[in-house]
Formats: structure tokens, C-alpha cells, sequence
């Protein structure tokens, strides 16, 4: 499989409890390397622009208040398949359905607040690296 380079967000549910370091533990115990990473708190629009996909979900507006709610960390994580295995690694969005083991199985506290983002496809992937880090910023 192909090494892939994947955005990764740890969420305010999850910096706000303290949790970064457990959760890129399991990142890295996948075999994802965090070649890039940094703290920021972002504005509601911010978040907004992120999560525009979303714009016609009844639940965009909260999503958007959380995400801007605290500092989050953002990240590029790369590794063969990283894509996919980064999604393997965070479990299924509502928690209740999450793999046990998994970031979300453990961490999540609600559908909303569930702790990490990863991004789905690999033009995903391209766009919202390069909406975070520019290219001097991925050090792999
Ligand atoms: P994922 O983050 O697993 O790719 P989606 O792209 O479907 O999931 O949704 C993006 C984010 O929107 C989710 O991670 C979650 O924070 C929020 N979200 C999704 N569905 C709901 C919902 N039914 N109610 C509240 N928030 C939701």
C-alpha cells in the first residue's frame, strides 16, 4: 500500500480533558508518524470553512460552536494506507457504534464531541492539509 499523508484533528472534548498525548499514542502504535502538529484555537468561521461540507446538516452550527470551543490540535499523520487506517484507528463517528480499542470507543463523549477528525479520501486529505500547514511545515 502507498504511503499517504492524512489530516488528523484532536477535537476540544479531548485537549480540554488532557487526552493528546494518550490518543497520538495510538496513532503511533499504528504505525502513523505525526509529521507535522500544532496547537490552535479556532474562530467559529474558521471552523465554519473547515466543516463547510456540512453546511446543510441540521447539526453544522454546533458542530461549528464546538469545534471552536477550545484549542484543538491539528496534525498530518503519515503511513502506508495512513487514509484508512487513521479512520480505523479513530472508530466509527457516534461512539456507540466504535470499535472497542479505538480512539472514539474510549474517548468519545457524544456523536458531536468525538474527540478526533480524520480526513476520509485522498483529495480530502491534500485539501485540508493545505488548509492548516504549508509545505515547509511537513517535516516526514
Ligand atoms: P466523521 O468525523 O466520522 O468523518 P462526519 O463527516 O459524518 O463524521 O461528521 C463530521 C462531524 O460532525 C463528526 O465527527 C461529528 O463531530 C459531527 N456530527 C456528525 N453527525 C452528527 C450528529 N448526528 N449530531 C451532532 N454532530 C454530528
Amino acid at each position: 500500500m502507498a504511503i499517504e499523508r492524512t489530516l488528523s484533528i484532536i477535537k476540544p472534548d479531548a485537549t480540554k480533558r488532557n487526552l493528546t498525548g494518550k490518543i497520538i499514542a495510538k496513532f503511533e502504535e499504528a504505525g502513523l508518524r505525526v509529521i507535522a502538529q500544532k496547537r490552535i484555537h479556532l474562530t467559529k468561521a474558521q471552523a465554519g470553512t473547515f466543516y463547510v461540507v456540512h453546511k446543510e446538516r441540521p447539526f453544522y452550527d454546533e458542530l461549528c460552536e464546538f469545534m471552536a470551543s477550545e484549542p484543538v490540535v491539528v496534525q498530518v499523520l503519515e503511513g502506508e494506507g495512513a487514509i484508512s487506517k487513521n479512520r480505523e484507528v479513530m472508530g466509527a463517528t457516534n461512539p456507540a457504534d466504535a470499535a472497542e480499542g479505538t480512539v472514539r470507543a474510549e474517548f468519545a463523549e457524544s456523536v458531536g464531541e468525538n474527540s478526533v477528525h480524520g480526513s476520509d479520501a485522498p483529495e480530502t486529505a491534500a485539501e485540508e492539509i493545505s488548509y492548516f500547514f504549508s509545505g515547509l511545515e511537513l517535516v516526514g
